[in-house]
């Protein structure tokens, strides 16, 4: 019976929910598309058996195909996946905090050593040194000096013969004396992953005690990413990821990969050869590229506030014939929380802005929205359609009812009648709020 229920409930919003054959034939692109984009085999395997479970029963928009939806539904886990936690280079440590890279030979290391020293000495204002821990290539020291003069940001003096865990304690013995707030570790990779450069990483995070290990990785990579990752993560333990070389034309798989074997933030993006080519990661921008199908995001995303409008209109011809009553008014609380607060649905409906910009003088957030819903909660049906029957006695009631003071009662009272009448003026004003509507 509750199915049947649930199919007339459908047809009458318009809506509908995936079905397993819904989500089973779309993934089957989608696991393309992450293969296509160099997401390793082992994390396309876990992502889409994890969206698939969430995504089987999940509300389809009316207008948009099932596929669509599910597309949709795995940029969404996409991007939580990829940038859900905090990503800014943590500086809160004792001055100098020292940050050391690590990586393969030629991922970028020695660039994003000089970028990250640029943008803490510009943007942030701090003193920073920089240290070349190649001692396998001369020119590697050299290429970093160089670098540094350009940037007028000091490096540590070139000494010759020095074990790389010496020319660490070296750095930070130097930023301590010359009152440096950062002292960034440039080490030295290696063409492949071997044991030599994971215990010379180990030994020099045991000399510095880094409160940042970043691994530098190239966009470009593959199904090595997985390993790579896995390996200085476990081996030196790694705190970020920086991805460098999206100036490129990779699909970026390697960011969900190594995001996920790790578990670490990828905190910084390379986006050129020049020093000025660092971005913070942006977690969309990267799933984009990974899914390869934005088309279908923003068709599904334009669906859906079309959706929000339609039902928005409908609220508002409410409005307009004068019977905008709290049971509306309720309605209208809600959307706005759900749609990212006062912004959203309001933002939708041009003719209404006045309206918005009242609310949002009057200081309301979403959580005076929840508690608004919570007021006319503990109404009566009959006086959430003819709020002046309340009388002071129940005003009480339904204060205590809500968990709050009779004033509020008031407030949320007035506003109800602020928003009636603002409602039937913009109605009765030429065009009214449906011509905006018809436009969004
Ligand atoms: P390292 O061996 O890890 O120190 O790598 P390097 O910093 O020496 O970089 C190797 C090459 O990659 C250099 O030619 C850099 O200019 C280039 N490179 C580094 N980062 C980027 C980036 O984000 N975009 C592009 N296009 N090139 C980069
Ligand atoms: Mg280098």
């Amino acid at each position: 019976l509750s199915e049947k229920l649930g199919g007339i409930l459908d047809r009458l919003t318009g809506r509908g929910s995936l079905s397993e054959a819904d989500v089973d034939a779309a993934m089957r692109e989608i696991r393309r598309a992450l293969l296509e984009a160099d997401v390793a085999l082992e994390v396309v395997r876990s992502f889409t058996e994890k969206v698939r479970e969430q995504a089987v029963g999940a509300t389809v928009v009316k207008s948009v195909k099932p596929g669509q939806m599910v597309v949709k539904i795995v940029n969404d886990e996409l991007i939580a996946m990829l940038g859900s936690d905090s990503q800014a280079i943590d500086l809160n440590a004792v001055a100098p905090v020292p940050i050391m890279m690590v990586g393969l030979q030629g991922s970028g290391k020695t660039t994003t050593t000089a970028k990250l020293a640029r943008r803490m000495t510009q943007r942030d204002k701090r003193k920073v040194l920089m240290a070349s821990l190649d001692v396998y290539r001369p020119a590697a020291m050299e290429q970093l000096a160089v670098l540094g003069r350009d940037l007028e940001i000091d490096t540590l003096p070139i000494v010759v013969g020095q074990k790389p865990q010496d020319i660490a304690r070296r750095a930070m013995e130097a930023g301590r004396l010359g009152g440096y707030d950062v002292v960034l570790l440039d080490t030295a990779g290696r063409t492949t992953l071997d044991e030599d450069m994971m215990s010379e990483a180990a030994e020099i995070k045991a000399a510095a005690n880094p409160h940042e290990v970043l691994l530098v990785a190239d966009s470009l990579t593959g199904q090595d990413a997985v390993n790579l990752a896995r390996a200085f993560d476990e081996r030196v333990g790694l705190t970020g990821i920086v991805l460098t070389r999206i100036d490129g034309d990779g699909r970026g798989g390697a960011a969900l990969s190594m995001r996920a074997v790790t578990g670490k933030p990828i905190k910084l993006m390379g986006t050129g050869e020049k020093t000025d080519a660092l971005e913070d990661f942006h977690p969309s921008r990267i799933a984009g590229r990974i899914l390869g199908m934005g088309d279908v995001v923003s068709l599904v995303e334009k669906a859906a506030s079309t959706l929000d409008a339609e039902k928005a209109a409908a609220a508002v011809e409410k409005m307009r014939k004068g019977k905008f009553d709290l049971a509306d008014m309720r309605e209208q609380l809600e959307q706005m929380t759900k749609m990212g607060g006062i912004g959203g649905l309001m933002g939708m409906m041009p003719g209404i802005s006045k309206m918005k910009n009242q609310i949002a003088a009057a200081g309301v957030d979403d959580k005076v929205l929840k508690r608004q819903v919570a007021i006319i909660d503990s109404m009566t049906r009959e006086e959430r359609k003819n709020p002046d029957i309340l009388k002071a006695s129940r005003k009480k009631r339904i204060a205590a009812g809500a968990g709050i003071k009779v004033e509020d009662v008031n407030k949320l009272l007035k506003m109800h009648r602020n928003m009636a009448d603002m409602m039937k003026a913009v109605g009765r004003g030429k065009g009214g709020p449906m011509a905006g509507l018809a436009q969004a």
